[in-house]
């Protein structure tokens, strides 16, 4: 018994937006993990899956909130809308920290390899308070979402950035880390780039992602692009910076085709030069266009940091209050009539 309570007590997050088709069996996989840890005495029995719904559309909260009460390890929150993969994650990171002793985030469709959940463990009784799930390989991408993966990370080191290589959002945090996260109060959220400056000792565990078990990616062209973008203007400001090597040059090239103009017309050859001016008045201009945006894209991101505005509001949330009876009629209800 003593032994039991000396137990870390794990929390698994996994933020999910339309994942019914995933989503029993990613339950019945994580409780099995769970399960096994227990019995191991690696974490404590009151270890918890919570599963965070990102205003999901579908029957994800009906799934979550039944696995609720037939499953001891099954636990979930609610968010009143989508508000996306990174806030969702950071509102069951927030939970967590409140109850748990170290937690481990993960997608809901599986793509992570869960076995190496049990080395996560074993690296947080090490001593870690950090340790990073990494792709050993990139096979089941597309060889677009590779590549442009990989140039990202590039861009992101050039700009002194500090990126884990290949480390998407699988990775365990101990308490003590989690509430250092939370202190980052930024809107602007990029998960990635914020744990490597938390500074608490952090180690790596290796893994093959896999291909989602079921469903469609939540993560679009679209998404991943303005992912990218976040990522990048929420940490560097190396792009207004090179506008601004950018103008020096243009005003040298300036000077130099200035004096040459110069040159040209005491030569009595002026005609001529009116192509090149036209020329550097749309180069100079859409230049200048290119400079307002990237300014403004900085002045925007103040805007959203001033304001501080909540990033989440949850709806329901089982930890504060489980399912009364009466609900639990309804769901089997609405179980019933969905056949
Ligand atoms: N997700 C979310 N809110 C969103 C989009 C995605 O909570 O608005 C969750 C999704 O359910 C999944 C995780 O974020 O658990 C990663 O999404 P996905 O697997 O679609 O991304 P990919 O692996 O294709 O990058
Ligand atoms: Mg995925």
């Amino acid at each position: 018994m003593d032994r039991q309570q000396q137990l870390p007590k794990l929390f698994i997050v996994v933020p999910c937006y339309n994942e019914e088709e995933v989503l029993l069996e990613t339950i019945k996989q994580l409780s099995n993990t769970i399960q096994e840890l227990v019995t191991s005495d690696l974490v404590a029995k009151e270890s918890k899956i919570l599963f965070v719904d990102d205003g999901s559309r579908d029957k994800t909260w009906a799934i979550i909130a039944k696995a609720s009460v037939a499953n001891e390890f099954v636990t979930g929150m609610k968010l009143a809308k989508n508000v996306g993969h990174q806030k969702a994650l950071l509102a069951g990171l927030h939970k967590a920290a409140e109850v748990c002793d170290c937690a481990i985030s993960i997608d809901a469709d599986l793509q992570d390899d869960i076995t190496v959940i049990r080395q996560f463990v074993e690296k947080y009784h090490d001593g870690y308070d950090i340790v990073y799930g990494v792709r050993d390989s990139r096979d089941t991408d597309s060889f677009f979402k590779k590549n442009t993966a990989l140039f990202f990370y590039r861009l992101m080191e050039r700009l002194g950035i500090q990126l884990v290589y290949n480390h998407a959002d699988f990775r365990l945090l101990s308490t003590r880390a989690l509430r250092e996260l939370l202190k980052y109060e930024e809107s602007n959220l990029f998960l990635r780039g914020i744990i490597p400056l938390l500074g608490y000792s952090s180690t790596k565990v290796y893994y093959d992602r896999k291909k989602r078990l079921a469903g469609e990616s939540k993560y679009p062209l679209k998404k991943m692009l303005s992912f990218a973008f976040d990522g990048l203007t929420s940490f560097s400001i190396a792009p207004i910076r090179l506008i601004t090597s950018l103008g020096f040059l243009l005003f040298f090239i300036g000077v130099i085709t200035g004096s040459y103009a110069l040159f040209q017309k005491f030569l009595g050859a002026t005609t001529e030069g009116w192509t090149s001016l036209m020329i550097s008045i749309w180069f100079i201009g859409g230049l200048q266009l290119i400079s307002i945006g990237m300014i403004g894209e900085y002045i925007g991101k103040v805007f959203t940091e001033v304001k501080r505005r909540p990033k989440y509001a949850v709806d329901i949330d089982l930890l504060e209050r489980p399912i009364l009876s009466r609900e639990r009629d309804n769901i089997i209800h609405l179980e019933e009539k969905d056949g």
